[in-house]
């Protein structure tokens, strides 16, 4: 069954508040909770989505992570089932998951997956680069360490030559079932067997390799290719290299997180990049040609005469490449207009001469914009 949207599940818009999602999330639980609907499967199933789409939502971290990789973000947590809810219970609505505990008996879901085919758990590997690798590409090696299927034993556990056995005291299922005396009643509920840890079958003779787990712990040389374009915090999904699956489930994938090194020149924000000029007052006032210098070889840009300071230029096709192809992103560069700080006999003398004949023009003054309009600018 493919996942619904958390926003869906809890029936709110993207943006909503903190406030709105907490609303909404105590609306919905009181309806699907199993209280009101006694031996309903359908309500225990929407009762645990909206519980697991809280968890994420009122979760300003988790919540950032889901509108950005959606539901693979917690692959790993959910398991893609094989956990259950292992991870469940850390949102912070108290009590309620005690009563939830008595309903499910705290294993139900668990138990029942148990002994089925388990994805296998989604790696991070945290990985950082230079701006010019992010910028143009790179293809990076690394190491990761992962469960894999022993291949002595083939992932069974049992010695080559045996096979592991059915669990007699829960006939492999690996849950046995319970009743509960709870403030709401008696409640059957399931746990995972003892005898076998919910597995389902015993190993009397196990695999030598993987001392009867089935699986190995190993180091594995990974080589990812980083697309040119690639941001700081956006990740790379390489699909089926995580963990190894349990009883023949699928494996799981391996993200790498990216980290990008800042420049030392240039800043950067999605395919644009932005850089400060120093211009001298000289060349601002004449115009002139000035060396910008650009992520590959410099390039020459013709200052006009007359020049403010903070004045923009736009240099296209010179910024970062868009991630999903068309093209680049352009390079925007601030002129930074420098007046002298030391002047010899000569300079001052032109500057004199310079003041003189622009008297009555370049007189100081206060500046035509109005205090008002600043702070209006200021917090528009
Ligand atoms: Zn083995
Ligand atoms: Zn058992």
């Amino acid at each position: 069954m493919a996942k619904r949207d958390y926003y869906e599940v809890l029936g709110v818009q993207k943006d909503a508040t903190d406030s709105d999602i907490k609303k909404a999330f105590r609306q919905a639980a009181k309806k699907h909770h199993p209280d009101v609907n006694p031996d309903d499967k359908e309500a225990e199933a929407r009762f645990k989505e909206v519980n697991e789409a809280y968890e994420i939502l009122s979760d300003s971290g988790k919540r950032a992570q889901y509108d950005q990789f959606g539901h693979a973000a917690f692959d790993q947590a959910s398991g893609g089932g094989a956990n259950g809810f292992g991870g469940f219970g850390g949102g912070g609505f108290g009590g309620f998951e005690d009563i939830f505990d008595a309903f499910f008996g705290g294993g139900s879901v668990r138990g029942s997956r148990r002994s089925g085919p388990a994805r296998g758990s989604d790696l991070r590997y945290n990985m950082t680069i230079t701006f010019e690798e992010a910028a143009f590409g790179v293809t990076k090696d690394f190491n990761v360490v992962r469960e894999e299927n022993c291949g002595e034993c083939g992932g069974s556990g049992a010695k080559k030559g045996t096979e592991a056995k059915t669990c007699p005291t829960c006939g492999g299922s690996g849950q046995v079932r319970s009743v509960q005396n709870t403030a709401f009643g008696s409640f059957s509920s399931t746990r995972p067997c003892d005898a076998c840890r919910g597995e389902g079958k015993i190993i009397a003779d196990p695999c030598s390799a993987c001392q009867g787990k089935g699986r190995i712990s190993r180091s594995r040389r990974i080589s990812v290719n980083i697309p040119a374009g690639i941001d700081n915090d956006q990740a790379i999904t390489l699909s089926g290299e995580g963990e190894a699956g349990k009883r023949g489930g699928p494996p799981g994938d391996l993200y790498v997180y990216i980290t990008v090194k800042p420049h030392n020149l240039f800043i950067r924000r999605n395919e644009n990049l932005y850089l400060d000029m120093v211009v001298p007052f000289t060349t601002a006032a004449l115009g002139g040609e000035i060396v910008v210098p650009t992520l590959k070889t410099p390039v020459k840009y013709n200052v006009p005469e007359g020049t403010q300071p903070g004045t923009v230029f736009r240099l296209r096709d010179q910024g970062i490449a868009r991630i999903r192809g068309g093209g680049r992103g352009d390079l925007f560069v601030k002129a930074v207009v420098e007046v002298p700080k030391k002047l010899t006999e000569r300079q001052k003398e032109l500057l004199r001469e310079l003041d003189a004949e622009l008297m009555g023009e370049a007189k100081a003054e206060p500046q035509k914009r109005s205090f008002v309009d600043k702070v209006k600018d200021a917090f528009s």
